[in-house]
């Protein structure tokens, strides 16, 4: 498993409240450096550029979305989830876990454009260690060189059936 170094956060929370939306400017092709599993007209599927957990990834709308529930038809709600249900399905097909946890958080002060994360807990981790306590970017990230991100975003990508 892959070693962890510091998050700094301060620097992190500074950034993303300064900073135009980084999903739709990642989708604008004008942020380099992340690793995109899957794009079409509604929805990105990409890995997360911090992770805590090996195979963390965020599923997003297109558009420039806020509202988890609110900015959605229940058709596009479910939609987006179907896709979520293939994404978690993927990782969990592609990495080892005990579970896999789906959650959306986002800020109105920051990290607006709503996303889900899907994070996969691997085998063995403590009860204490294991839900919210396994996302804390305050135990830090996991130190993953970009060629293994490029990999693990393609390992994924193969086993994601949009089909299903
Ligand atoms: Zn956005």
């Amino acid at each position: 498993m892959a070693n962890r170094r510091t998050f700094d956060l301060d620097e992190y929370i500074e950034r993303i409240q300064n900073s135009p939306c980084f999903i739709c400017e990642m989708i604008a092709g004008r942020l380099a450096g992340n690793q995109v599993i899957h794009q079409d007209h509604s929805t990105i599927i990409f890995l997360n550029k911090y992770p805590v957990l090996y195979g963390y990834v965020l599923v997003a709308p297109v558009r420039h979305r806020e509202h988890v529930t609110g900015d959605f038809t229940v058709e596009e709600y479910l939609s987006l989830q179907r896709m979520v249900y293939q994404t978690a399905e993927a990782v969990r097909t592609t990495v080892p876990a005990e579970r896999v946890y789906i959650l959306s958080l986002g800020s109105q002060q920051g990290n607006r454009h709503v996303h889900w994360h899907i994070a996969p807990l691997p085998h063995g981790v403590p009860f204490k260690g294991q839900q919210l306590e396994a996302l804390r970017v305050e135990n830090g990230i996991l130190e993953i060189s970009e060629h293994e991100m490029e990999d693990l975003a393609g390992r994924i990508r193969q086993h994601l059936d949009l089909t299903s």
